[in-house]
């Protein structure tokens, strides 16, 4: 027993201890052709290329920008296969985990003042729906729509004008616990919305047309983790049978052509899509209150990062929809 003690205590420790990024590299790539988009591909096969732009490999393809992060052990195997093959890349970020340290900053401006301008934690989160609420009560009000696998509560603040019967759109962020810009772009959205009704025009106008609801962290768990144990995680924390990897992508957990792609279906993968359509208790909390909404809700809006880019549906398929125009149309117009 004396010796299988220490062992316990190491496993533990080693089981806290956030994941550190030191040293590791996030490379741009301009891709002239199909070839060269292979070989980036082939390099995922080998090395551990993590995808920032676009999201998985199977996305890579020629004439496309792509950005991904390589540990420090590997990047010097992936800057000389790039340079053997005369690539073209730059250096977005030498080193990311000096880059993580900076967005922990969580020392408050004013104490007991909400910020707008850092990333907040969950509990900081809770605490400001609660505020909104409590600060605009004829405007704001806090809606559980279910519980995360760890039990955390889902809540969707819903904003409305001063007749609540009317048409809305469903507003998510943060279903990928690492872009945290996303939350922070709800919570931004939120206080805009409820501070500038009845001053600005058009928020005014928007608000008297239609009702939002705001779902300010889609991926909890996740969220949390990403500020405890690993900066860099996307996945929500569900456990996987016959696997040791966490986690399924939500993005990818609906029901929609949840079949589409065959390397979905491995949990080791960042865009693993679960065990079925709707398996994840997030996905369900979410897809179950759509449901239930749906004489109302009319448009669904997704907030990631990164990229500059608006995307319609649907992301499965490079077909147009039915209503392209339509949506082009809006598109000029915002
Ligand atoms: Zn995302």
């Amino acid at each position: 027993m004396r010796f299988l003690l220490p062992v316990g205590l190491i496993a533990t420790t080693l089981a806290i201890a956030p994941v550190r990024f030191d040293g590791d590299k996030v490379l741009r790539v301009k891709l002239q052709d199909e070839k060269q988009a292979n070989i980036i591909k082939d390099l995922a096969k080998t090395s551990q290329l993590d995808f920032w732009y676009p999201d998985a490999t199977h996305h890579v393809a020629a004439n496309m920008t792509v950005d991904f992060q390589i540990s420090a052990k590997e990047s010097q195997f992936v800057e000389s296969a790039l340079d053997q093959n005369q690539m073209h890349y730059e250096i977005l970020i030498h080193d990311v985990q000096e880059e993580v340290e900076k967005q922990f900053d969580v020392k408050e401006d004013n104490p007991g003042r909400h910020s707008y301008a850092k990333y907040n934690n969950w509990n900081k989160i809770v605490a400001w729906t609660e505020k909104m609420v409590h600060k605009n009560p004829k405007m704001v009000s806090r809606i559980k729509i279910g519980t995360t696998v760890e039990d955390n509560p889902l809540y969707v603040l819903k904003i409305a004008g001063k007749d609540k019967r009317r048409k809305a759109i469903f507003m998510d962020c943060g279903i990928h616990a690492r872009e945290w810009i996303s939350p922070a772009f709800c919570q931004w959205f939120v206080y805009q919305a409820t501070k500038t009704y009845g001053k600005n025009k058009i928020m005014t106008k928007l608000l008297d047309r239609m009702n939002f609801y705001v779902l300010p962290v889609f991926n909890v768990d996740g969220y949390i983790w990403s500020w405890t144990q690993n900066r860099m995680w996307r996945k929500n924390r569900s456990r996987n049978q016959n696997s040791k990897c966490i986690g399924t992508d939500l993005n990818r957990n609906f029901n929609v052509s949840w079949n589409s792609f065959p390397n979905t279906n491995d949990p080791c993968q960042e865009i693993y899509r679960g065990p079925a359509p709707e398996s994840e208790k997030e996905t369900k909390a979410v897809s179950d209150f759509i449901r239930s909404h749906l004489k109302s809700i009319k448009a669904y809006i997704t907030f990631h990062s990164y990229s500059q880019m608006l995307l319609f549906p649907y992301g499965y398929t490079s077909e147009l929809p039915p209503n392209h125009k339509n949506l082009t149309q809006h598109q000029v117009l915002l």
